[in-house]
This record gives structure tokens, sequence and C-alpha cells, in this order.
């Protein structure tokens, strides 16, 4: 296990991931009954931007950085508003140097009575995510491999709740992995929301993996795509996705305002665009053969 998340923490990705994950825990709060926020692939909750290793690549400056220093339209602002204010809560009135991860989004947005299941497999990280956690009540931290973990934590007693899946891509098989994953949250927890983040490096391989998703006849997924530069298998990260099984009804009216923001905001070049589509309907019918999107 090479991948450290600190190289990349806060960057476009993470301003993306997280910004939904704060939206579907907002919509979770709307009914007063408890949930449950499960995390396969946690990292170690809270990056350090000063750190070398943050300050070597500065992926963070061109994500957070950059959405921290802009003016916001109303409507994106009101959008961001959950995530945002959790950074800037972490950071005081100082200057950006601390950017929570999506465990810590996740507790600072949870309620007394909600709960939270976070895993990671790299031993360091996983120690220094136990001690973010410790005489947390409310936190529960494993220290499985995230697929495994994923089984063994479903469904949750609360019967209601968030599932975010987050690997490092550094394995071959990981896109197979999250199908098998998709399939088995549907089984155990159908009615949990999951988000899982996907690299776009090459579009053949995405595009295979969403028509793999739509096939699996599991109803209502969609899928909302942001590329800050033409994606391309060489250099650093220029696109993402997230695949949502279960979104709150009012996330595809939002990520339609917030998508066309971030593509403008977080761009890096020629080719920065976003899609957004459902792969399929409320019956499971796959619905990928026209994909919408403005990339
Ligand atoms: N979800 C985090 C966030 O948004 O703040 C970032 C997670 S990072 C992309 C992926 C994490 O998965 C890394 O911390 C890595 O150590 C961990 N990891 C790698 N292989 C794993 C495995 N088999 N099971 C669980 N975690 C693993």
């Amino acid at each position: 296990m090479n991948y450290r998340h600190i190289y990349h923490a806060g960057n476009f990705a993470d301003v993306f991931k997280h910004a939904v994950l704060a939206l579907v825990i907002e919509h979770l709060k709307l009914k007063d009954a408890p949930f449950r926020v499960i995390d396969t692939h946690a990292g170690i909750g809270l990056y350090d931007l000063a750190s070398d290793e943050a300050q070597r690549t500065g992926e963070w400056r061109e994500g957070i950085g950059r959405i921290l220093a802009a003016s916001l339209p109303s409507d994106v602002a009101a959008i961001l508003a959950p995530y945002l204010d959790v950074v800037r809560n972490e950071n005081g009135s100082g200057e950006l140097v601390r950017y929570p991860g999506s465990p810590l989004i996740a507790r600072r947005l949870m309620r007394p009575n909600d709960r939270l299941v976070v895993n990671e497999a790299h031993p360091e990280d996983v120690r220094r995510l136990a001690a973010l956690f410790a005489k947390d009540r409310a936190a529960k931290v494993l220290a499985l491999d995230g697929w495994t973990a994923l089984k063994a934590v479903l469904p949750p007693t609360e019967r209601r709740g968030i599932v975010l899946i987050d690997p490092p891509f550094e394995e071959p098989g990981e896109f197979r992995r999250l199908l098998d994953a998709l399939g088995d949250v549907r089984r155990r927890f159908a009615t949990g929301t999951v988000l899982i983040w996907y690299p776009i490096k090459d579009e053949a391989v995405t595009g295979s993996f969403l028509r793999k998703a739509a096939a699996l006849s599991i109803p209502k997924l969609l899928s909302a795509e942001l590329f800050v530069r033409t994606p391309q298998s060489a250099g650093g990260l220029s696109g993402n996705g997230l695949l949502i099984l279960n979104p709150p009804f009012t996330l595809e009216e939002r990520l339609a305002i917030l998508l066309p923001y971030l593509v403008e905001t977080l761009s890096q070049g020629s080719g920065a665009g976003s899609r957004l589509a459902w792969l399929t309907d409320e019956r499971g019918l796959s619905r990928t053969k026209t994909p919408a999107g403005s990339h």
C-alpha cells in the first residue's frame, strides 16, 4: 500500500466528493431518525496542508484553496455551505492549514444519536484515525481490508445512512471490486445511499465500468463527473466521478447547479467539463445509451 492521501488532500476531487458527502448527510438530517455513516477507505481524517507532503504537490491550492478564495454565487454558496462550514471551522479565523477528510466531515455534521464507522487498512493511517476519534463513543474505527469491512458492517442497525467507498485505485481490479461492492450494499442495505468515487483517466475504462454498473439492474444509480482538463491516462488526475446509489431526491438538481460552477472555478486547462446522468431509472432499467453532459 503506497497510496497516501496527504499528497492529494483538498484537491479538486476531494472538493467534489466531500461537497456531495455533506449534501447527502444534510439530507439524512431532515428526518429525526438516526443514521449511520460508513467509510470503508477512510484515510487519516485530518490533513496538515502545511506538511512537506501536501506542500510538495500543492494540489489543495487548485482545489479547496480556489474555492475558499472565490466569491461564490448565492445558490452555489448555499449548496456548499455544509461542507465549507466544516472546513472553515477546522481552521478557525486563521489561514487554511487543516483539511478535514471524509471521516471528520461526517463526524462534524452528525447529530448526537447518529453513528460513524470508519475503516482504514494502512497501519500508520489507522493509528492516526483511531487517535482522532479516541474516546468518541459515536465513532468506531476498524482496521480491516475495506471490502471485508463493508460486508461486516452491513446492514447498519439504524437502517438509514450512507456508505462511502473511496479506494486508492493502486491495485488492478478496483473497478471490478466496486461493482461487487455495489451489489453487496444493494443486497444488504437496499435503502442506503452509496457514494462510490472513481478516477477518470481512460474514458474507455470508466465507460465500461458505468455500463457494467447499469447492467446490474439496480434502481436509481446516478453518475456525476467532473474534469478539470481533458482526461488522460498519463500525468496527474484530470477527472473523477461519483456513482451514487439512492441519491437524495434533491441531489440531481443541486449537482446541476454545482457542477458547472466547479468546472469554471477548478479548471486546469482545455477539456474541463462535467457530466450528470442517470445510469438506471427507478425500475433498474439502463439509461446509459444517451449520456447527458457538457464535456
Ligand atoms: N475517504 C478519504 C477522504 O475522502 O478523506 C480518502 C481515502 S484515500 C482516497 C484511500 C485510502 O484507502 C487510503 O488512506 C489508503 O491507505 C486506504 N486503503 C488502501 N487499501 C485499502 C484497503 N484494502 N482497505 C481499506 N483501506 C485501504
